[in-house]
């Protein structure tokens, strides 16, 4: 029988615990159109309050309730008093020679995320992260090798372009200095799917970033079953990371191809495509020398991609520490290119951008609280 005094601690604590979950303030930062109108209801308020919120936000960068002047006064104080509008903080930020910008971005928790801005003469695209590490273990990728701690909030992901936004204009990027964004960070976005979708709506929302969804790409390493559902909830360009032309080699090189091979991978992608006769998916294929970069694998390329409206877009492999692959030749390259370009596949070799700064594909690592201490496990086998 725990004593009296035991008790009263014990429910002391339990209503102190209470009161700070129910007093904490909402951060607004991730809430959709539809989910901030169910916020403003819960006040007892009208619904149009979630379009003039989401302009505030989202259009104008301003983060205080204050300086929201179309809201009543007391509606501002009560958003004060319970709510925020919370970005994650910034505890380092990179230039590249090249012009490319890499931000780590500190969460609440501790964890941290790499955001990665790289500007070109007719877009500036930001490269956005979906979880702090990843659970997929491709065998030549940095964030592979971090570890997984857990997924992104849809605030976390959307608090990212807001952020990057601010700093940029900050920097004198001019008005709109994102017009692209790719789900290309650390993570797969789509095992962290509805914080992903919610965190897209935003960025395509009219009243907050109005993006295309042309201009929005989703990066997968090939969850099937996410895919399909994509396509229903929030139909974005879609691009995979393919990497190679046999299960054996895919297999050891992306993981999760063990669960879905080539075959069912591509049939999915036709699937995407079945509604909108005007896109295709973009195939990522990183060149790995000796690995997947012979002619004969873009004659099977070739041959797979038939009747699937693609474009590819060869990426040469970016040294990771702990990594035994290299990068194939820039003959071997070009050769690859132009076997798949004489049978009318668009393709293109992506320009290595933000290497000297670790920036570019596949090399993020921010700092995860590595649930499961791969981190640690790899470093061993290499020492
Ligand atoms: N998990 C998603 C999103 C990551 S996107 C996906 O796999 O698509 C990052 C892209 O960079 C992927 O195509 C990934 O395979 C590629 N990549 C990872 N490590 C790389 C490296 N060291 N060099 C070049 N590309 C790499």
């Amino acid at each position: 029988m725990p004593s009296s005094s035991t008790t009263l601690t014990f429910v002391r604590g339990l209503t102190e615990a209470v009161r700070i979950f129910v007093s904490a303030p909402k951060n607004l930062v991730g809430l959709d159109r539809f989910a901030l109108q169910d916020y403003f209801a819960s006040l007892g308020e009208k619904a149009f309050h979630a379009r003039q919120l989401l302009q505030w936000v989202y259009q104008r960068g301003v983060t205080d309730f204050s300086e929201m002047t179309d809201l009543r006064l007391s509606l501002r104080q009560t958003l004060s008093e319970q709510a925020v509008i919370a970005l994650p903080e910034v505890s380092r930020a990179q230039h590249s020679e090249d012009g490319t910008r890499k931000w780590l971005f500190r969460l609440a928790d501790g964890n941290s995320i790499e955001t990665v801005f790289i500007p070109e003469e007719d877009r500036g695209t930001l490269c956005i992260s979906s979880q702090a590490g990843c659970m997929l273990t491709c065998s030549f990728c940095a964030t592979a090798r971090q570890g997984f701690s857990r997924n992104l909030s849809a605030g976390e992901i959307i608090g990212q372009l807001l952020l990057a936004d601010r700093l940029l204009k900050q920097e004198g990027w001019g008005e709109r200095p994102i017009s692209n964004v790719v789900m290309m960070g650390m993570g797969e976005p789509l095992l962290n799917y509805d914080a992903v979708v919610s965190a897209m709506r935003l960025m395509l929302d009219d009243l907050s970033f109005g993006l295309s969804r042309r201009r929005v790409t989703l990066s997968t390493a090939g969850v099937v079953p996410a895919m399909d559902k994509l396509s229903e909830d929030c139909p974005v360009s879609l691009a995979v990371s393919l990497h190679a032309v046999r299960d054996a080699v895919r297999d050891e090189l992306v993981p999760l191809n063990r669960k879905y091979p080539i075959d069912v991978l591509l049939g999915a992608c036709r699937r995407f495509l079945r509604n909108d006769s005007r896109r295709r998916i973009t195939f990522e294929y990183v060149m790995l020398s000796g690995i997947n970069d012979s002619e004969e694998d873009a004659e099977v390329l070739v041959s797979l991609l038939r009747g699937i409206p693609s474009k590819i877009n060869l990426i040469p492999f970016n040294p990771v520490p702990g990594v035994k692959y290299i990068c194939s030749e820039t003959e071997a390259i070009d050769r690859f290119r132009q076997r798949l370009i004489s049978s009318g596949l668009t393709t293109i070799t992506r320009r290595t951008r933000g290497a000297d700064i670790a920036a570019a594909c596949g090399q993020l690592a921010g700092a995860v609280q590595d649930r499961t201490h791969r981190s640690a496990k790899l470093a061993k086998t290499v020492t």
